[in-house]
């Protein structure tokens, strides 16, 4: 996938790969990095750098439609207590852009790995 974006631009060489992860997905930075570096073994991609960014959770309450920011696995309107509520943002994770020997691109099909 990385591979393919590089290739598509010619390029010769993946430099930094920029990954958005929501603050509730469970997916642990390490683990990505080791992913990845095990695929790009042997391609243009090798020994690219990862930074990662995060993404603060948003919730809307089904209740009384106030928002919040959920920061654990288990919570509840702080308006009005209500369990329900919609997750609106917070389990992201995406590549962002990929830079290729200088050249950035900007998130375009917004690669989902989750
Ligand atoms: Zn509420």
């Amino acid at each position: 996938m990385v591979e393919g974006e590089a290739n598509r631009t010619r390029a010769s060489r993946v430099d930094e790969i920029t990954v958005v992860m929501g603050e509730l997905s469970t997916f642990v930075a390490d683990s990505i990095e080791f992913y990845f570096s095990e695929l790009a073994r042997g391609t243009i991609a090798e020994g690219a750098v990862f930074r990662f960014q995060k993404l603060e959770a948003r919730a809307v309450c089904s209740n009384c439609g106030f928002q919040f920011r959920p920061q654990n696995a288990i919570f509840t309107c702080p308006d009005c207590s209500s369990p329900f509520f919609e997750l609106k943002q917070g389990r992201e994770l995406f590549i962002e852009s990929i830079d290729v020997s200088g050249a950035q691109f900007p998130r375009s099909e917004g690669v989902e790995l989750q």
